[in-house]
C-alpha cells in the first residue's frame, strides 16, 4: 500500500460514516502540481473523539487543535503508514505575533481562509476526485503566483513566521510573490524577530536544504528578510555586491543535495570562522553542526594548496569527517578538486592515518615528564612519520631525545 492509497481509504471511511472530508493543503497544491507529496493530511468536519472512535489505533497529536494521527498498516521499512486528520477549524486572535489564543470548529471555507498562501488552501476530494478551492488557489498554481489568502498585511500581523514562509514556498516552486503579498513582507521584515530562533532555523534550514537554495538567498536578501534573521552576518555578505554574487554563485554550484551545514558554510564562507560561530549561535544549531560550519568556513581556501602540502599537513586534514563537504565547497567555489580526490581514492587509511608511532606511555616510560613539551614531540614525530623521516620506534625516541 502507498501513502496515498492510505490516506485516500481514510478519507473513504470518514466519508462513509457521513463527515465531510478532504485531502487538505500541501498534499493538494503538490498533487495538482504533479509532485509527490511529502505527506497526506486531511481535513474533515469530524471531531477529534469521532475520529479516534472510527479508526483502531490512533494517536491525539494536536488535541487543543483537533488532530488526530491515524496509525496505518506496517509500511516495508517496519514503520507505520500515518495520516493525520484535523477538525476543520478557524483561529482565533493572534495575540504574540505567532499562534492563536483559541481555535474554533468551523466549516471547509473557514478552514481554508485561516491557511497561508492560496495554493496552500485547496482541499481535495479523493473520492469523488474533485478540487474544492475557496481562495482561489488553483488560478494562482496555473499563473505560478505566491499570493497571501485575504489581506496580507494582516496574515503576516497575526503569524510573523509566514514571512519567511512565504519566500520558501516562492524558491522552491519558482512562483514569484504576487505585489501586495511582497510589499507586505518587505513592510513587516524586521518584525520576524519575534518568531523564535529555533522556528525561524527551521524554515532557514528548509530553504538551504533545497535545491532552489540560492534562490531563496537572494529573494531573503531582496525583500529584506536577511538582516533581521542573520544580523551578524548579513553585513558582511552584502557589503559589496561582488562578495553577495559570488556567494549566490557558491550556492547555486554546489551538489543539489547537499545538506544544511555544508550550503550554511558556502553561504557564509566570506565572514570568516568567528561570526559564522556567531551565526551558529543564533540559530541554535547543534554543536555537531555548529563544529562542521565553523571547520568549513575556517578552511574554504585550505584545499587550493593540497598539491604544495606536506603529507604532514595534508593527510590530517583528509581524515576529518567533513572533508567530503569541504571538497564540495572547494569545487563549488570554482577550484578543482582533483588532486586531494585523487590522494583520498589511492591512499589506504592506514597510510593516511597508521597507528603513531610514538605514544605518551612510551614518552613517560623514557623519563619523560608529561608537560608542553610533551604535547609538541608528540606532534613534531606525528608529522615526521606521515613525511616519511622516520618508521620506527626507536627512530621517534631518538627524534624526541633531541628536542
Ligand atoms: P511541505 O511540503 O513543506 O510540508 P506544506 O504546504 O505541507 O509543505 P506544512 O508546513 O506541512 O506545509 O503545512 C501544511 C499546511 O498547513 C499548509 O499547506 C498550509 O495550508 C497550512 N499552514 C502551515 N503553516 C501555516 C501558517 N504558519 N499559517 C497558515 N497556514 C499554515
Ligand atoms: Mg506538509
Amino acid at each position: 500500500m502507498t501513502e496515498r492509497e492510505f490516506a485516500l481509504d481514510v478519507v473513504r471511511r470518514l466519508a462513509a460514516a457521513g463527515y465531510i472530508t478532504y485531502w487538505a493543503g500541501g498534499c493538494v497544491r503538490d498533487e495538482l502540481l504533479g509532485l509527490a507529496p511529502a505527506d497526506y493530511d486531511v481535513a474533515s468536519n469530524a471531531r477529534p473523539e469521532q475520529v479516534v472512535k472510527l479508526f483502531r489505533r490512533t494517536v491525539e497529536v494536536g488535541a487543543s487543535f483537533g488532530v488526530v494521527e491515524v496509525i496505518g498498516p506496517r509500511r516495508e521499512d517496519d514503520t507505520h503508514h500515518k495520516v493525520q486528520v484535523a477538525t476543520f477549524r478557524s483561529d482565533g486572535a493572534y495575540l504574540d505575533g505567532r499562534h492563536p489564543e483559541s481555535v474554533t470548529y468551523a466549516t471547509a471555507e473557514e478552514d481554508a481562509s485561516r491557511r497561508d498562501f492560496t495554493i496552500n488552501g485547496m482541499f481535495f476530494d479523493p473520492v469523488a476526485e474533485q478540487v474544492m478551492d475557496f481562495v482561489g488557489g488553483q488560478q494562482d498554481l496555473q499563473a505560478k503566483i505566491l499570493r497571501a489568502i485575504g489581506d496580507p498585511r494582516a496574515r503576516f500581523q497575526e503569524d510573523k513566521l509566514r514571512l519567511m514562509r512565504a519566500v520558501r514556498m516562492s524558491a522552491r516552486f519558482g512562483f514569484p510573490i504576487e505585489e501586495a503579498t511582497k510589499a507586505a513582507i518587505r513592510e513587516m521584515a524586521p518584525q520576524i524577530t519575534v518568531v523564535s530562533a529555533e522556528r525561524i532555523a527551521e524554515e532557514f534550514r528548509k530553504m538551504l536544504e533545497h535545491p532552489a537554495r540560492a534562490g531563496a538567498m537572494a529573494q531573503l536578501r531582496e525583500i529584506g528578510l536577511l538582516s533581521p534573521i542573520l544580523p551578524e552576518i548579513a553585513k558582511g555578505l552584502t557589503a559589496d555586491e561582488t562578495t553577495w554574487d559570488r556567494v549566490l554563485r557558491v550556492l547555486e554550484s554546489l551538489p543539489t543535495k547537499a545538506e544544511f551545514p555544508l550550503a550554511f558554510a558556502a553561504m557564509i564562507h566570506p565572514v570568516g570562522k568567528k561570526l559564522a560561530g556567531q551565526a551558529c549561535r543564533r540559530l541554535k544549531l547543534s554543536n555537531h553542526e555548529q563544529a562542521r560550519v565553523e571547520w568549513l568556513a575556517e578552511h574554504h581556501l585550505t584545499l587550493r594548496d593540497a598539491e604544495k602540502m606536506p603529507k604532514s599537513r595534508l593527510y590530517p586534514l583528509l581524515i576529518q569527517p567533513g572533508i567530503r563537504d569541504l571538497i564540495d565547497l572547494h569545487r563549488a567555489m570554482g577550484q578543482s578538486p582533483e588532486f586531494t580526490e585523487r590522494i583520498l581514492r589511492d591512499t589506504p587509511p592506514e597510510t593516511l592515518n597508521p597507528p603513531p608511532l610514538l605514544t605518551g606511555d612510551d614518552l613517560t616510560a623514557n623519563g619523560f615528564t608529561p608537560g608542553p613539551m610533551f604535547k609538541k614531540i608528540l606532534q613534531a614525530t606525528r608529522d615526521a612519520q606521515l613525511d616519511g623521516e622516520i618508521t620506527t620506534l626507536e627512530e621517534a625516541m631518538a627524534m624526541a631525545g633531541r628536542m
